[in-house]
């Protein structure tokens, strides 16, 4: 459609669009997508959007596919942007809303990204898809490949939470449950990939999750009215919601749909697994590998992540921050958030508020500001955390 090429989100090198790909030939970094986005508005218009389907699809011309007949989809996005009037209330914000991804296919937002990268992997002729996760992503996986007629081959840790499993096997999934973590898995991955025939879809190890995840970005601006809130609040793993809706934010401008401004962008992690604070609060662009990563949040799991620097540049060019959260505090959260606005949150997303909270405590988030909390998944696959 209107994909020019793709590109190195490091290294800058440019790559043909219309093969299988994997990270940058040169420098081993993730690659983005590039569009002609002069050719995209001329049909994809704000005015236009009224007409069209409830998903994410609905910004077709700013997604990679090419032949709507290799959209896989179950209606991923287009998720409502929730006011949470009695929450805001109790921790002194005048204007709180939470995006609420648990109503997504497969119950998390991972369906966004694997509808995109399933579609790209049917287009472009893989037929076999591997992939390391924690959980959410390999649900999303099965699913979809399921719905495309495509295999997949699925590495989780073994303590992966059980209906992450489950649902894996009753969609036709091969699954291997792993001891370690997701590093773990994806270095199994790594190894038997070219034997077996697989193609990688872990997170930014191919371009095409990533632009499902940048819908999250459109939908808040459309939802808002296209006045982006002050603060976004999204708790990172390997990044690709974070970094897909800074990059939709740069899209929407070059589109003339928004202007410079952007939110600050926050980073939340669990205290246990926090690589990205700590290499915010070290000062580094890149991030190590974090030691004896714990947490009960299992999409927080991810000890090191390919595309930190993406993370981290987007916290601080926009002005935003990181902040870690112990187990304790995201647990209690979800309780509080389920308690007061009805939405029974992924443990993940149940940690934004109690990184909100610290920022108030700090001044770093004020009364009067506009804040998105991003609840990420559905609580009902982590019936293990509550016990
Ligand atoms: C995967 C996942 C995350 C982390 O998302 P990234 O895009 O990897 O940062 C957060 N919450 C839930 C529920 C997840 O499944």
């Amino acid at each position: 459609m209107n994909v020019t090429h793709l590109e190195c989100a490091l290294c800058g090198l440019k790559h043909e669009a219309r093969r299988l790909l994997n990270l940058c030939t040169a420098c081993g970094k993730p690659l983005l997508v590039r569009y002609d986005l002069d050719r995209a508005k001329v049909t994809l218009t704000k005015e236009s959007l009224a007409a069209r389907r409830s998903d994410m699809w609905r910004y077709r011309e700013v997604l990679p596919v090419d032949a709507e007949d290799n959209v896989v989809s179950f209606g991923e996005g287009w998720t409502p942007l929730l006011p949470a009037r009695k929450l805001g209330k109790k921790v002194g914000i005048h204007e709180l809303y939470i995006k609420d991804e648990g109503q997504n296919p497969t119950q998390s937002f991972k369906a966004r990204g694997m509808a995109a990268a399933v579609s790209m992997a049917k287009e472009l002729g893989a037929t076999k898809l591997a992939v390391p996760s924690a959980g959410n992503a390999a649900g999303a996986l099965a699913a979809y490949a399921a719905r495309a007629g495509l295999q997949s081959f699925i590495f989780m840790p073994r303590d992966t939470p059980r209906a992450n499993v489950v649902e894996c096997e009753q969609t036709g999934a091969h699954v291997t449950l792993m001891d370690g973590l997701i590093t773990d898995c994806g270095a199994e991955v790594g190894r038997r990939k070219e034997a077996e025939g697989w193609f990688d879809v872990s997170t930014l190890k191919e371009p095409y999750r990533v632009e499902g995840k940048k819908t999250l970005g459109y939908e808040l601006a459309e939802q808002m009215k296209w006045e982006l809130p002050d603060v976004i609040i999204y708790p990172t793993g390997g990044g690709t919601g974070l970094i897909g809706m800074w990059k939709a934010f740069d899209e929407m401008e070059q589109m003339g749909w928004i202007g410079s401004r952007r939110p600050r962008m926050v980073t939340v992690q669990a205290a246990g697994c926090a690589p990205i604070v700590r290499a915010f609060e070290d000062g580094q662009r890149f991030a190590d590998e974090f030691p004896n990563a714990a947490t009960t949040a299992s999409g927080l799991r991810v000890p090191k992540a390919i595309g930190d620097f993406l993370i981290l540049d987007a916290l601080r060019h926009s002005g935003g921050t990181a902040v870690a959260v112990t187990d304790e505090e995201l647990i209690k959260a979800t309780r509080e958030i389920g308690a007061t606005e009805g939405i029974f949150c992924a443990p993940e997303g149940a940690a934004c508020l109690p990184a909100l909270r610290k920022l108030m405590k700090t001044g770093e988030v004020k009364h009067g500001e506009r804040v998105v909390l991003f609840n990420t998944g559905s609580g009902v696959k982590y019936m293990e955390s509550f016990s």
